[in-house]
């Protein structure tokens, strides 16, 4: 690289900086640094222009008394329920509608028949099954009556159903009424469901949306009745739930909310154990493995009813199963005494008892230290059907089986760590920071995941969280536009719906709170958020209002480019001028330019002349010369050091200085190729090996987002420029975030694709070495 020498003129040097940085080449800003308002809902009194609830914030209230039962030789629920729903909203309403989402699994139902595919070569067997002959486990309502027993007016539309009042209820009144229903449970479907185990003929239950629930009605949508069709989740109103549970006597059951009759349902020894549970530091267990190995084999002798209450939840759910292993240790979190606990089958152990408990307390003091305190007294985790979870107030349905012989691979124990968290966080986005999950799957999965990764770094150094750090979702980034839709996409409208509602969001969450805010702000805006909106019912304005609000940070720009845009991050370093300042010392620049000078007539002509021509005719004939012969015009003149005297005495001290350093400026033109502007992070690394850090805000494309020229000052000389040194910006393409480029790396081909389930895992590959050593050893 050439360096340009420039002239320190009389302007001073910030002056002649700040000149020349005020002068982007053309404005070409589109509209990306521009606010969002017209974008964003107009404030009003429900929902302030700060993103916090408003003074005249309103919320319905639908409180449920239930009994159910669990038909286990059928596989069929059986339940009634009285509802009372408080109208706190300024409307009188004429009706109300419920959601019943088990209609889904009606033939007819939308989830079912806009289904699209094609068939290419195969089908699997289940699908098969579902296309030729579609079952109907859909709600059968046998009652639908007022408190005093009169039939009420319904109509169902699909998996919503209306109730026209008798009379309009009015704001601030109640309405009390009942509902009597009965269904078949489907097979585990990844929310709810039976999961069967051939080899002992026995069904573990998981139950969801089980029961005809209140829709919501609100000041953002009215009723929020959008058809359940399956992928987006459930949009809910808080209320008090008190439910009894009847199932086979020789079932453990796990419910939201807190057990009332443990005396009825639990023996002398697991009231003991759940006593010492109470000042464990490892969980207890209240049924061990051998005693559901036990239950397994066994038939019941009758019927046993577990009675529940859970407050201020959004929801409720329950497991029930003979095969259930059980533990509990209470936790303190903030203060608060909560009993973790899990259930699972024999299927799941080693895993399961070493784990899930430990990771059940882990997430809850985690998550409360970032959002609010955990308000409720159990927390559960529950083994489902192999892989994924589900999540639901005080309980989720979690993944993670290991093999038969008691060996897993590091994926499944990794994987099984990181669901648990996952649905165990979901206790507070959405079922306490209570979201629209039929609407918008970011503001639960996007912020539970961005709080699933800070957690799982703290459960284990280095965990290979597979979601939050920028680079994990630069392949999506990648896809073309026609692959993505915006972060800003109703649920049932996104594709890549883990790369879109968990994995985008939550990197996005990570690179604010790592690289454009700050820790600090980040941190304490996240918190308020949560704390502003712990059980009410947060939109997305909301979130976007809050963490600009608290934090002083204007994040529209943001906002903009990662969660209603699909354009990635895509940065590079173009060019790199270098500058010194010319202390116009004359003698240093004369000799500098007699260097130049005779380095410039080592031609190859002069060089064979100096042999070749014996002598020159000045050479031979002395009168030949004069004054110019002798010349020597790389001399300094008594005029030129006094006019550089005059010079120096003309500068402030700090300005002699400045001239005498020798300081180095760079001219560093950094490109916006991906279009997502974003903070400009760049590393220089010095001619003597040190290196320095430089970081400009996002701001720095707010008049051209193409292009930006950097006027960069250092002391030592430049040797390499790295962009995005610690791979925070989600930069999708980083072949040209150095300066001078790198040679290329040479494409490697993959031979061998690693298994994820290889036919022996890591644990089994052990045994079998341990095995075969000391069968070798033996035979010596
Ligand atoms: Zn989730």
């Amino acid at each position: 690289m050439i360096k340009k020498i420039l002239l320190l003129t009389l302007i001073s040097l910030q002056t002649f900086i700040s000149m020349a940085q005020s002068n982007p080449a053309n404005y070409n800003a589109n509209n990306r640094f521009e606010q969002l308002e017209s974008t964003l809902p107009t404030p009003n009194s429900y929902r302030t222009a700060s993103g916090s609830p408003g003074k005249e914030y309103w919320q319905q209230r639908a409180d449920y008394d239930i009994k159910v039962e669990l038909d286990d030789i059928n596989r069929k629920i059986i339940g009634s329920e009285t509802i009372t729903y408080f109208n706190y909203s300024p409307d009188e309403l004429p009706y109300i509608w419920l959601q019943l989402d088990q209609n889904l699994f009606e033939k007819g139902s939308i989830g079912n028949t806009s289904q699209t595919g094609s068939i290419k070569g195969s089908i699997s067997a289940s699908a098969f099954k579902d296309l030729t002959n579609p079952k109907d486990f859909g709600y059968k309502i046998t009652g639908v009556k007022d408190i005093k027993g009169n039939p009420l007016r319904h109509t169902i539309n699909q998996t919503m159903m209306r109730i026209d009042l008798p009379t309009s209820l009015k704001s601030g009144q109640s309405v009390s009424f009942s509902i009597d229903w009965n269904y078949l449970i489907t097979e585990y479907y990844g929310r709810s469901g039976y999961e069967f185990f051939e080899k002992d003929g026995n069904a573990n239950y998981f139950i969801a949306h089980w029961f005809p629930r209140m829709a919501v009605y609100n000041d953002v949508y009215g009723w929020q009745h959008k058809q359940f069709i399956g992928q987006g989740e459930f949009t809910l109103n808080f209320g008090n739930y008190k439910v009894e549970i009847t199932a086979p006597n020789d079932h453990v059951v796990g419910a939201s909310g807190e057990l009332q009759n443990p005396s009825k349902v639990l023996s002398a020894n697991q009231l003991k154990s759940w006593e010492q549970a109470k000042s464990a530091t490892r969980p207890i267990l209240l049924v061990s493995q051998e005693e559901a190995e036990k239950a397994e084999k066994g038939k019941p002798t009758g019927k046993k009813t577990w009675i529940f209450k859970a407050d201020n939840v959004r929801d409720f759910a329950f497991t029930s199963s003979r095969k259930f292993i059980w533990d509990a240790m209470q936790v303190d979190v903030e203060g608060k005494k909560v009993m973790a606990m899990s259930y699972y089958p024999k299927e799941g152990n080693p895993l399961w008892g070493k784990y899930s408990t430990m990771v059940v307390a882990h997430t809850l003091k985690s998550y409360s230290s970032r959002t609010v305190a955990y308000p409720y007294p159990v927390a559960i985790s529950c083994h489902s059907v192999a892989g994924g979870g589900m999540e639901y107030p005080m309980i989720s349905f979690n993944g993670g089986r290991p093999e038969a012989d008691g060996t897993y691979s590091e994926n499944v124990k990794n994987g099984m760590i990181g669901v648990i968290i996952h649905e165990v966080g979901h206790n507070f986005f959405p079922m306490i920071i209570n979201s629209d999950e039929r609407q918008w799957s970011w503001m639960d999965e996007g912020l539970n995941t961005f709080c699933q990764y800070l957690a799982e770094q703290e459960w284990d150094r280095n965990f290979p969280a597979r979601r939050g750090e920028a680079q994990s979702i630069v392949p999506y980034m990648r896809l073309d536009s026609k692959s993505q839709v915006p972060i800003m996409a109703n649920s049932e409208n996104i594709m890549e719906f883990g790369n879109n509602a968990y994995a985008k969001p939550a990197a996005a969450l990570n690179i604010l709170r790592e690289t454009v805010m700050g820790r600090e702000l980040f941190d304490y805006a996240f918190k308020e958020y949560a704390r502003r909106w712990a059980f009410k019912q947060p939109y997305p304005a909301d979130f976007f209002r809050t963490l600009e609000d608290a934090s002083g940070v204007d994040l529209d720009w943001f906002w903009r480019g990662w969660f209603y845009g699909t354009e990635p991050v895509n940065q590079s370093i173009e060019t790199v001028e270098w500058f010194g300042i010319d202390n116009q010392d004359p003698t240093a620049k004369k000799s500098k330019d007699k260097e130049n000078f005779d380095a410039k007539r080592q031609t190859i002509s002069n060089i064979k002349n100096k042999t070749d021509i014996k002598e020159t005719v000045v050479e031979k004939e002395s009168d030949m010369n004069d004054f110019y012969n002798t010349y020597d015009r790389f001399a300094v003149s008594d005029d030129e050091k006094k006019k550089y005297q005059d010079y120096l005495k003309s500068l402030t001290d700090e300005e002699r200085k400045l001239v005498s350093t020798g300081k180095n400026f760079y001219v560093v033109n950094f490109k916006n190729k991906g279009g997502l502007p974003m903070p400009v992070i760049v590393k220089l690394t010095f001619e003597d090996g040190t290196d320095q850090v430089l970081r400009f805000p996002a701001e720095i494309w707010r008049l051209n987002d193409v292009d930006a020229k950097k006027i960069i000052p250092t002391d030592k000389k430049v040797t390499k420029w790295t962009l995005d040194p610690f791979y925070e910006i989600a930069d999708i393409d980083t072949d040209d975030n150095a300066y001078p480029r790198e040679p290329a790396q040479p494409t490697r081909l993959q031979l061998f694709k690693m298994n994820r389930q290889g036919p022996l895992n890591p644990m089994q590959q052990a045994q079998k070495t341990k095995t075969s050593g000391a069968a070798l050893e033996g035979a010596k």
